[in-house]
């Protein structure tokens, strides 16, 4: 199309510039934050596509970012020269939320502004953040490879539409102007323009460059010069040492590859020298992301090879139960042209992928030792993923399963605190097993009958209510050396812990009540596989148990759901 075309931002799109706007008013200089980290994203996206055809870096010099400003127009440009964006790219790109969980976040708004803001930093707020300070944006985009006259212009005014037109640019990559509300004043400064970016950017391993400031004594004021100055550190921060390295550029650096608006939990940043040469610098988020469950959606951290961005969501770099880690991983041994199936084969990859298992778990360790309340709350956000860890990571099944948390009688509430070391500590005289209950929710399972009996005896009972539970218990047998039981299975054998009453009530019982047993099994008839007397009720008169061998009444419950 030759001339200026009007569209529509898709609905979601004008519902998230309301929110944003409003919402995130009071935290207005995060639209510089978002849109360098676009401009830094645009140049490892080129890095990695000129792997295949150099020429794509022709012409433009050194890959960085230009933040300039111009008070008397009241406007703020951020320049780059990255790879840039055809018309197609920038409808889809600058017109559409083509994330997955857009539909959750959307759903999970309350109204509040607050809790919306929250959910909107979660979400990630991105390239629409302009709009908090600009009340009209514009963005002149060349694709790398096009001609200087194939370039776009893409303007907007944030109320609904924006407008696409061809336009000349004399080099690759996007300059975004933005036209400053009247209450954005404050960033007309180049002061304000620095310290913003010192604050949010100095991780960003491109040059962020802006003009020189310089007092002129006759105008009584500081006039820019025709001279370049680099304002950042412009260093990869992950091959910077750790004691040169603050909280809060990782922070910065986090929300910049997490795509998230609130800082980490905890971070793990190593050099690992030997067969495998790579370095890691691994976060855990403090909430799960609204697309955790979506099995399309890849996840994982950002691979780099010598300090070149190759993929973001590498997911054979961690075991899919560590899938809410995020970061980056720079390989000093991968050819730079590895591709997703190359990785797959790949022995370094398989080194990185253990070494990085292994600083992970340490790292969740550490928390649960050190930092309980942060544990707490890695375990309300992730602890369903790691559970999937007993199955998926024999090598590790033992460090994994020292991490589980679980709710149980000695808690009194559906909070997953106890560990299988804090039920052992428990353990009551005479006492050699992990007991636990399984069911639908922490009600059902807290007023299960089979409680009964060690309500009774004051013994402590683990309460497994989450879906993957069935399955997680089905490969932690025992735990140092002492057997998992289900309470709801078979003849309960409670060894040491049955008393010499318990074992004659059960005699006495059973000789007393056989004619009873035998008219219910004639009553029940094919419907039970026996009729037994037990102990281990006290209040209920009767209760359904299935076989040791037999698949749990929760379990067969959930086949029957999925259809099987
Ligand atoms: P995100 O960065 O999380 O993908 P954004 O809203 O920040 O989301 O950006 C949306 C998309 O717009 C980016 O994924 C990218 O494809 C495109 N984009 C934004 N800024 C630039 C830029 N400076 N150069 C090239 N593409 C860009
Ligand atoms: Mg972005």
């Amino acid at each position: 199309a030759n001339t200026t075309e009007t569209l529509g931002f898709q609905t979601e799109v004008k519902q998230l510039l309301q929110l944003m706007i409003h919402s995130l008013y009071s935290n207005k200089e995060i639209f510089l934050r978002e849109l360098v980290s676009n401009a830094s994203d645009a140049c490892d996206k080129l890095r990695f596509e000129a792997i295949d055809h150099p020429e794509l870096l022709e012409g433009a010099g050194e890959l960085a970012i230009r933040i300039g400003f111009d008070k008397e127009a009241r406007t703020i440009t951020i320049a780059d020269n990255g790879i840039g964006m055809s018309r197609d790219e920038a409808i889809a790109n600058l017109g559409t939320i083509a994330r997955s969980g857009t539909r959750e976040f959307f759903q999970n708004l309350t109204g509040d502004k607050q809790k919306d803001a929250q959910l909107i930093g979660q979400f990630g707020v991105g390239f629409y953040s302009s709009f908090i300070v600009a009340d009209r944006v514009s963005v002149v985009s060349r694709r790398a490879g096009a001609a200087a006259d194939e370039a776009i212009r893409w303007e907007s005014a944030g109320d609904g539409e924006f407008t696409i037109s061809p336009a000349e640019k004399a080099q690759r990559g996007t300059e975004i102007t933005l036209h400053l509300r009247d209450d954005a004043d404050e960033f007309l400064s180049s002061w304000k323009l620095r310290e913003v970016l010192r604050r949010y950017s100095d991780h960003i391993s491109l040059p962020i460059i802006m003009k020189k400031e310089e007092w002129d004594a006759e105008k009584s004021e500081t006039v820019q010069k025709d001279e370049d100055e680099t304002v950042n550190q412009a260093s990869a921060l992950w091959t910077r040492s750790k004691s040169d390295i603050t909280d809060e550029q990782y922070t910065e650096f986090y929300k910049h590859v997490a795509h998230d608006f609130e800082g980490p939990l905890a971070w793990t940043h190593n050099r690992v020298e030997g067969r495998s040469e790579y370095t890691q610098l691994l976060f855990v988020p403090k909430r799960a992301p609204f697309d955790m469950w979506d099995r399309n959606k890849k996840h994982g951290v950002n691979l780099y090879v010598k300090r070149v961005f190759i993929m973001e969501d590498a997911e054979q770099l961690l075991p899919g139960y560590l899938r809410f880690v995020r970061g980056i991983i720079d390989s000093a041994d991968l050819p730079l042209n590895v591709s997703r199936e190359i990785l797959q084969e790949s022995r370094d990859v398989k080194a990185i992928r253990e070494g990085s298992t292994k600083r992970v778990l340490s790292l969740l360790e550490d928390l649960a030792e050190n930092k309980p309340e942060d544990y707490a709350t890695f375990w309300t956000a992730f602890g369903q993923v790691l559970k999937e860890g007993v199955g998926e990571d024999a090598a590790n099944i033992e460090r994994v399963v020292k991490l589980l948390r679980f709710a149980s009688t000695h808690g009194g509430s559906d909070a997953q605190t106890v560990s299988l070391a804090d039920y052992v500590g428990r353990f009551k005289e005479g006492q050699d097993k992990i007991y636990y209950v399984t069911a639908e929710t922490y009600a059902a399972a807290a007023n299960s009958p089979h409680l009964e009996i060690f309500r009774k005896k004051g013994i402590e009972v683990l309460l497994l209510t989450d879906r993957v539970d069935e399955w997680m218990v089905s490969f932690v047998r025992e735990f140092e050396g002492k057997q998992l039981v289900s309470i709801a299975k078979g003849g309960l054998d409670l060894g040491a812990l049955a008393d010499e009453d318990d074992k004659k009530r059960q005699d006495d019982v059973s000789e007393e009540f056989k004619p009873v047993v035998e008219r219910l099994k004639t009553a029940l008839g094919e419907q039970v596989k026996d009729v037994r007397v037990t102990f281990r009720l006290v209040d209920s008169p009767a209760c359904v148990v299935v076989d040791d061998q037999d698949m749990s009444q929760h379990l067969q419950r959930l086949l029957k759901a999925a259809g099987q």
